[in-house]
């Protein structure tokens, strides 16, 4: 931490925040205990959320817990978890460092489209192409070019998927981070 280049870990946890939040507000009214009932695919979204939170958190512990294992207890609020993983993870080797910023950009932008801002991804270049023209789109649940030139060898429009998309922002972060510091 330190550096000025931080607004990504806040924008996760913010994100996280977010969605907690609406998990709240939108409590799953379910079946009393004790009945059991089959869950249809037509979840309730707030059931969905807090399986996202809860996903997300878990993620994020097991490359706390794998780097560092005496990290200690997962902090109590969810919004918390990337600022405990950077305590506790700070010392490890760059590459190791470098998986958790993955991580939490990839969350980042999957708090966001969860919470319905696609506009996310166009904030991303194209890892290919590089020009600024990505588009959610949610069936596939991956981000296309838009640029007509950028297609595979079948002529189809590239598609990328968020893993993708975070592994290039933060391999993105770390070249200007290098170049600065030369
Ligand atoms: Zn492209």
């Amino acid at each position: 931490m330190g550096n000025t280049d931080d607004t990504d870990g806040d924008g996760a946890a913010a994100r996280l925040h977010h969605l907690q939040q609406y998990y709240r507000e939108h409590p799953v009214t379910g079946p009393a205990e004790g009945h059991r009932t089959t869950v249809h695919s037509g979840a309730p979204l707030s059931l969905a959320t807090l399986d996202h939170v809860t996903a997300s958190v878990r993620e994020v512990a097991e490359h706390t817990y794998a780097v560092n294992p005496g990290a200690g207890p997962i902090p109590e609020s969810v919004a918390a978890v990337y600022d405990w993983c950077h305590a506790h993870t700070e010392h490890a080797p760059e590459t190791v460092r470098a998986r958790g910023e993955v991580i939490e950009f990839r969350q980042f932008l999957e708090h966001a489209i969860r919470a319905g801002d696609h506009a996310v991804v166009r904030k991303q270049r194209c890892p290919k192409c590089r020009t600024w023209g990505l588009m959610w789109q949610q069936q596939m649940q991956r981000a296309v070019c838009t640029n007509t030139d950028c297609v595979d060898r079948d002529g189809f429009s590239r598609t990328f998927d968020l893993a993708r998309l975070a592994y290039e922002h933060v391999a993105a972060r770390k070249n200007l981070r290098q170049a600065s510091a030369t």
